[in-house]
């Protein structure tokens, strides 16, 4: 070995040798115990927080409680009192007598479990069990009580009572929250959403005017329900000021079902694009026109539903597109149909991918009018922006079911909730239950018992997971 060689291979053993020197006292075993024990604590705790978060049992610590099925299902047969009909069915029309009992109902259930009843101004029912944190925002959970004329027993329903059975099992088992919990029964989600909607200020004052089919205009059913249709304004919630919203509800499709799934994580509440449609051709004789010579509106329209639908089935994704109303004018037997108006509706997850749906179905009309020798104008008239719903509450739920033993998925709804007015409010979380046969809007559709004692159960855990969070 040379001297340099030497010096080289020293060089850094020199710059070191303070460290090394000192090392020995720096690890020395107090300091490493106590190293040691920060870490082993922090690693501890970060253990408890997942396996709590999780709803897992860790040594020493309790078991989350569970929800009562029987209650929880007695609960939802309850419901059936106030506007149940023979077929197994329900109308409860918002604003209806029916309607006012269910809520005086759901008001009995709340105050036995502790909550603070209140009725906001824009008529929704409110449950509220305070927090032990005075600064902790509310996290929210709920859904609606009313239903459409000949509905089902299970549409909004299912989350109410999974609400109201979440609050019970907490005022059974004494359990304080950090966060004060608040369950909402939206007032008149299916005539439009507005107990959600007046939350976000998004209630427009000529929709007061507007009659619902329980006979009574939005005005008067806000009064009837004990809020106050002049002071709607005031009934509107900043943005931030909770800590977030989740809601139970039923699928109304039927991909859980057909996948053998107890429960959907919901990615989100799709958004919806409409356009009306119109094309033009040349109206004439349809005794005297020859075929060759002929530019069929109706023909062309034919064309372009078959395109809508090719577009929407071909491209990879979970889009939809549906031409849902049509009209042949001047629409008598014996005429060549000069003019069809039409709509397109295309809904997804991602407004972005609605547009890339419409790129393609616009350029299939573009073909179509080459071919058929006819205009086709589409106007866009009607937009619901998507609501993804929040990632982490995503995980959230997933680990709820995971944890509990259920199968579970990932998927969007295709249709609208009060989740949807929610999410401008704070983050917001879905779970679904599976619908027998997809059917919903309908007396057949049903959830089986122990599916909604599955998503009950997933609820609560979440809720606790959100509350520790
Ligand atoms: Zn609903």
């Amino acid at each position: 070995m040379t001297l340099a060689h030497r010096l080289h291979r020293s060089a850094p053993h020199s710059r070191r040798a303070p460290h090394s020197r000192r090392a020995p006292h720096l690890r020395g075993a107090p300091h490493s115990r106590r190293a040691f024990l920060q870490l082993s604590a922090l690693a501890a705790a970060g253990l408890v927080d997942r396996a709590l978060a999780a709803g897992r049992s860790l040594r020493g610590f309790p078991q989350p409680p569970t929800v009562d099925a029987s209650r929880l299902n007695a609960l939802l047969a309850d419901f059936r009192r106030f506007g149940g009909t023979d077929d197994g069915g329900t109308t409860r029309l918002a604003y209806s007598d029916e309607d006012l009992a269910g809520r005086d109902y759901a008001t009995g259930v709340m105050r036995r479990a502790g909550l603070e009843v209140s009725t906001d101004l824009a008529g929704n029912l409110i449950g509220r069990r305070p927090g032990t944190d005075p600064a902790a925002q509310p996290i929210i959970t709920g859904s609606h009580m009313d239903t459409v004329p000949s509905g089902g027993s299970y549409d909004g329903q299912v989350g109410s009572a999974a609400a109201l059975e979440v609050a019970l099992t907490l005022h059974d088992h004494d359990i304080a929250l950090r966060h004060p919990l608040e369950v909402i029964i939206f007032q008149n989600e299916e005539g439009g959403k507005t107990g959600s909607r007046a939350l976000v200020g998004r209630v427009f004052p000529f929709e007061l005017d507007i009659v619902t089919a329980s006979g009574h205009p939005i005005r008067d059913g806000i009064a009837r329900l004990g809020g106050d249709p002049a002071r709607l304004a005031e009934a509107q919630r900043d943005p931030g000021s909770m800590a977030g919203f989740l809601e139970l509800h039923i699928e109304q499709g039927a991909f859980l079902e057909a996948g053998g799934l107890q429960i959907g994580v919901v990615e989100g509440i799709v958004g919806i694009r409409r356009w009306n449609v119109t094309v033009r051709g040349a109206q004439n004789h349809a005794g005297t026109t020859p075929m060759p010579q002929r530019r069929d509106a109706l023909v062309a329209a034919a064309d372009f539903v078959r395109a809508a639908n090719e577009v929407a089935t071909t491209m990879p994704g979970r889009q939809v597109a549906t031409v849902g109303r049509i009209e042949a004018i001047p629409g008598a037997p014996n005429v060549v149909p000069g003019e069809v108006r039409a709509t397109l509706e295309i809904r997804d997850l991602e407004m972005s991918k609605i547009d890339r749906v419409f790129a393609a179905i616009e350029a299939g009309a573009r073909t179509i009018e080459a071919d058929r020798e006819v205009t086709i104008t589409l106007e866009q008239f009607y937009e619901s922006l998507a609501a993804p719903t929040d990632p982490r509450f995503r995980d959230i739920v997933e680990a709820a079911a995971a944890d509990l033993g259920y199968s579970h998925t990932r998927m969007p709804s295709g249709a609208g909730h009060d989740a949807q007015s929610m999410a401008e409010l704070g983050p917001v979380g879905m779970i679904f239950v599976p619908s027998r046969g997809g059917i919903s809007h309908s007396p057949d559709e049903y959830t089986a018992p122990d599916d909604i004692a599955r998503g009950a159960s997933v609820l609560l855990r979440s809720l606790l997971a959100l509350d520790r969070g």
